[in-house]
């Protein structure tokens, strides 16, 4: 498999050291394979994305002297293949719609049977209440979520377990091939939102369905993803999509041990550009060679 990689940052803030560091691994290791790097800008989100915050990422890019083919994917022009990857588990009965607000979510998790809430990649794990057969008529517009229960007994006919190949390290120093047991799925993942109320698709599909689009064969990105990649990998057995190679990177932390920000502005690339640093510095600063 050749390699070709991507950033997609979203244009929801302005690049700091740890996005110029995403961004640099991946170009330079596309640089080394003889592979391909491309750009694409995660904009679903149209209540936080901006224009303005696109042309700095593209400037700030250019100045970092990564450079990418153009034009480049937006994935606010890709609806039409969220909804279909999500018809899709739809009709295999994958999905349900869901009206529990954050509140309903919290009352469900704090009756005293059920437990400490467990955390998942998505924040507290989701307790079922709208999942078939159970559930109530949707009081509003509800949110579409996966089935994970049905979801694992359709994977579980094929697959003894799932896996995917981490060629850089996770949190924990997870590395080579790393399985994603049925049973962690229920129980640390959980039905995750497919398609919000808002933009009806959410970073998990929108990001399955466009890098099989651009057949990207290495993912690089943060240490923050890597639980995520297990909601990946499910969402492309059940699409039939290729499961890319995936390299974590350790995330850029501020003194106090803090990952950074977008609202971080004090590391913005933008402000050091304005102090006069060059490219060099900044890749001194994150710990990458000189290309
Ligand atoms: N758009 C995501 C972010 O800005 C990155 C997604 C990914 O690399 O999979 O955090």
């Amino acid at each position: 498999m050749s390699f070709r990689t991507r950033f997609a940052p979203s244009p929801t803030g302005p690049l700091h050291l740890g996005h110029a560091y995403s961004a640099l691994l991946a170009f330079d290791q596309a640089q080394a394979q003889s592979g391909e790097f491309l750009l694409r800008i995660e904009d679903i989100d149209h209540t936080r994305s901006r224009s303005q915050w696109e042309d700095q990422i593209f400037d700030d890019l250019a100045w970092l002297g990564v450079e990418w083919p153009k034009p480049v994917m937006r994935q606010s022009t890709r609806m039409a293949a969220y909804s279909a990857a999500l018809e899709t588990l739809q009709k295999r009965g994958l999905t349900y719609p869901c009206s529990c607000n954050r509140a309903a979510i919290d009352a469900a998790l704090s009756a005293p049977q059920e437990g400490q809430p467990l955390i998942g990649p998505d924040g507290v794990i989701y307790p079922g209440t709208c999942r078939p057969p159970r559930a109530p008529e949707p009081r509003r517009p509800p949110v579409v979520r996966l089935n994970m229960s049905a979801a694992i007994d359709v994977l579980s006919k094929d697959h003894r377990q799932l896996s995917f190949i981490e060629t850089g390290v996770g949190p924990d120093g997870e590395t080579g091939e790393i399985s994603v047991p049925f049973d962690k799925l229920e129980a640390e993942i959980g039905d995750v939102v497919l398609a919000r109320r808002d933009y009806k698709t959410s970073y998990h599909l929108s990001v399955v369905v466009d890098d099989a689009a651009q057949e990207i064969s290495d993912v690089v990105r943060g240490q923050d993803l890597f639980e995520a990649t297990a909601i990946h990998v499910v969402l492309q057995h059940l699409l039939g999509l290729p499961t890319p190679r995936y390299h974590h990177h350790a995330l850029i932390r501020d003194e106090d041990g803090k990952r950074l920000a977008k609202r971080d502005d004090a590391r913005a690339i933008s402000k050091y550009r304005e102090d006069g640093l060059n490219p060099q510095d900044i890749r001194a600063m994150v710990g990458l060679s000189l290309p």
